[in-house]
């Protein structure tokens, strides 16, 4: 079995695009309105000369009702079947309720998660991210997945343990 790492946090955060970056496909749809993704997906990543699987996730809205109900079962699901968590969140749009609500979840659980402030390209990363060290759960750390800064950094910390 190739470990798991799942993409989590709420929609438009760069989950997808991410995913895209990790897998080396445009399997993922990515757009700027949220709530695309509304199933899990999977796709097989290498790095390193580690395999893994990765898991995209539609989000979790943090106010889920009708489709964002089902949504954010499957990010659920995600995070259960998840040897590693990987919790994105937007650096641009700052720490909404959504984040404190799934970070109040993951906390609750006995797995191993990475916060992952995302967008931070033209911005002040360390600035715009150091917030989200209020999540409690340990260090921020910062990419851009549309770009890819900070993706490798990413990986050799999250897939160490693996
Ligand atoms: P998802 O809903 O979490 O899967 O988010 P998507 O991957 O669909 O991305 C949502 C929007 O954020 C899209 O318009 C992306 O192009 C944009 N986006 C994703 N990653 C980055 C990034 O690193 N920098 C910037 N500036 N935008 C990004
Ligand atoms: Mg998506």
């Amino acid at each position: 079995m190739l470990p798991v790492v799942a993409l989590v946090g709420r929609p438009n955060v760069g989950k997808s695009t991410l995913f895209n970056r990790l897998t080396n496909t445009r399997d993922a749809l990515v757009a700027d309105y949220p709530g695309l993704t509304r199933d899990r997906q999977y796709g097989q990543a290498t790095y390193d000369q580690k395999q893994f699987i990765v898991v995209d996730t539609g989000g979790i809205t943090g106010d889920e009702e009708g489709i964002d109900a089902q949504m954010a079962q499957q990010s659920l699901m995600a995070i259960d079947e998840a040897d590693v968590v990987v919790f994105m969140v937007d650096a641009r749009a700052g720490l909404m309720p959504a984040d404190q609500a799934i970070s109040d979840h993951l906390r609750k659980l006995d797995k191993t998660v990475f916060v992952v402030a995302n967008k931070v390209d033209g911005i002040d990363g360390d600035s715009e991210s150091a917030e989200f060290y209020s999540l409690g759960l340990g260090t921020v750390y910062q990419i851009a997945a549309a770009h890819g800064r900070g993706v490798t950094q990413l990986l050799e910390l999250s897939l160490a343990p693996l």
